[in-house]
């Protein structure tokens, strides 16, 4: 018997990432979000990744709910931000798949595993549609 592929097996919420600096790799600093090093605003940056992590809570929230077509939306939405963005993928992979949309979900799972190659979740999704398959 192979395990069902449910929203509540998603991975755990992502917390606000830590920004750093694209050129310099180092922390902005913390009250004015400014590069220590060469002094650019990385103020952008950090909305743009939080908008990301708001959409992805929002579309496992959306799934957990059973509301598989706005989480699809939701997830998305993440990734037009941020399109290595594992987690979102993963699930992505996990709400079509529940969806029935097999196609889109072998191909968020491809996706994910470009970023992470061997993530579990996304091998055991892919593993699990090659059973379906046969
Ligand atoms: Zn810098």
């Amino acid at each position: 018997m192979t395990a069902p592929i449910t929203a509540a097996a998603a991975p755990a919420r992502r917390s606000a990432p830590g920004v750093t600096c694209p050129v310099c790799r180092v922390p902005p600093h913390p009250r004015t979000f400014t590069c220590p090093d060469c002094r650019e605003d990385l103020a952008p940056l950090a909305f743009l990744r939080s908008r990301a992590d708001r959409a992805y809570n929002l579309g496992l929230d959306l799934a957990k709910h059973g509301l598989g077509e706005q989480a699809v939306a939701a997830l998305e939405l993440a990734l037009a931000d941020d399109g290595s963005f594992v987690d979102a993928l993963v699930v992505l992979g996990k709400v079509h798949a529940q969806l029935g949309n097999e196609a889109e979900a072998r191909a968020a799972w491809q996706r994910a595993l470009k970023a992470a190659p061997d993530h579990p979740s996304a091998t055991a999704g892919l593993a699990h549609l090659d059973r379906l398959a046969t």
